[in-house]
């Protein structure tokens, strides 16, 4: 049996380790017919995941609101009047008490995420509590805390915490026409950091900023070209915020995102790749072709810092129909 795209010049393991990828040829790859496509994805998928299975993570706003970043898709920018009301830092306690209950509901990683531009050090303490907690109770910890210095990013290391997720959220052509008050390097050395403390990173981006598909394959391209590519990639579909910069940014073509991640996991084989932000303005039909195309992994509860996310009734309905079981927790080695 052929592939309509036999034509195609590369190998179905394109854009595996080893094997670079120009931004010409990433290109051809997003616009194979769809289902040519979508076969070379779930094929690579295969390869290297059971494609029944899907990870679920939990995200907690332990830190909301009142950041002095200007990111123009965020309802937390201290820069736009979203209307969100700024609280302080969470107690160690109340952050572990969402965590036990969302280890019950079937979550094995807990994120934590925190609108800042960086954490202060007045702060480490309390969070490496969260982490330490976190890891007692069998669950993997993620942080979101903006940009770390080498002590802040080892001090979380020798903590345990698992993963750091940091987006570099677009391509470095379009970055600043979203966010100016860091610069697309300034990402890239917080992932380095990151990396060279022994911490898994989770890195991805938001489609539908007003990007256009060159930047978005450059985004991914990024990503699979660090030294080593992120381990977890959530690809966020963006949900405009009343008020915010992008609030009337116009939606992404749903096949469009689709072939991003098919792309996504073409480029990147052995990743996590995160349907994040924007599931809950996508139909069962969209989630099941993205899962097919290879994403799998999902945050599941009702929100996402402070967005909506589609709630638990919902996703194990979606599972049963979709013959989907969530991912086990990998053994520690
Ligand atoms: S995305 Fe993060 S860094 Fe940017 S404004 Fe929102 S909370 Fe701050």
């Amino acid at each position: 049996m052929k592939e309509s795209g036999a034509t195609s010049p590369f190998p179905i393991q394109a854009g595996s380790a080893g094997m670079p990828i120009s931004i010409q040829q990433a290109k051809i790859i997003y616009n194979l017919p769809f289902n040519d496509l979508l076969f070379r994805a779930q094929t690579i998928h295969r390869l290297h995941f059971d494609p029944n299975m899907v990870q679920m993570s939990r995200l907690l706003s332990i830190k909301t609101g009142g950041c002095a970043e200007d990111c123009g898709y965020c309802s937390q920018s201290a820069h736009y009047p979203t209307g969100l009301k700024a609280s302080k830092l969470m107690e160690v306690e109340r952050v572990l008490t969402e965590a036990r209950k969302a280890k019950d509901a079937g979550a094995t990683r807990y994120c934590m995420g925190a609108a800042w531009r960086s954490p202060k050090d007045r702060d480490m303490d309390t969070l490496v509590a969260m982490v330490e907690g976190v890891r007692a109770l069998g669950m993997e910890s993620c942080m979101t805390l903006g940009m770390l210095t080498e002590a802040q990013a080892g001090k979380l290391a020798e903590a345990g915490l698992d993963y750091y997720n940091h987006n570099i959220d677009t391509s470095e052509r379009f970055y600043s026409e979203v966010i100016t008050t860091r610069s697309f390097e300034d990402r890239l050395d917080t992932l380095a950091t990151v990396r060279m403390a022994g911490i898994k990173v989770c890195a991805g981006g938001i489609l539908g900023m007003g990007e256009t598909v060159d930047d978005r394959i450059s985004m991914l391209l990024t990503l699979a070209t660090l030294p080593v590519p992120p381990e977890s990639v959530p690809i966020n579909q963006l949900i405009p915020i009343p008020g915010s910069k992008l609030e009337d940014a116009a939606p992404v073509d749903p096949i469009d995102f689709i072939r991003l991640i098919a792309l996504a996991r073409i480029l990147m084989p052995t990743s996590h790749l995160r349907l994040s932000a924007g599931r809950t303005e996508m139909s069962d039909e969209m989630q099941a072709l993205c899962f097919f195309a290879g994403a799998n992994s999902i945050f599941v509860g009702d929100t996402l810092l402070t967005a909506d996310n589609p709630d638990d009734d919902h996703d194990t309905a979606l599972f049963r129909r979709l013959g989907l079981s969530p991912m086990p927790l990998e053994p520690a080695v």
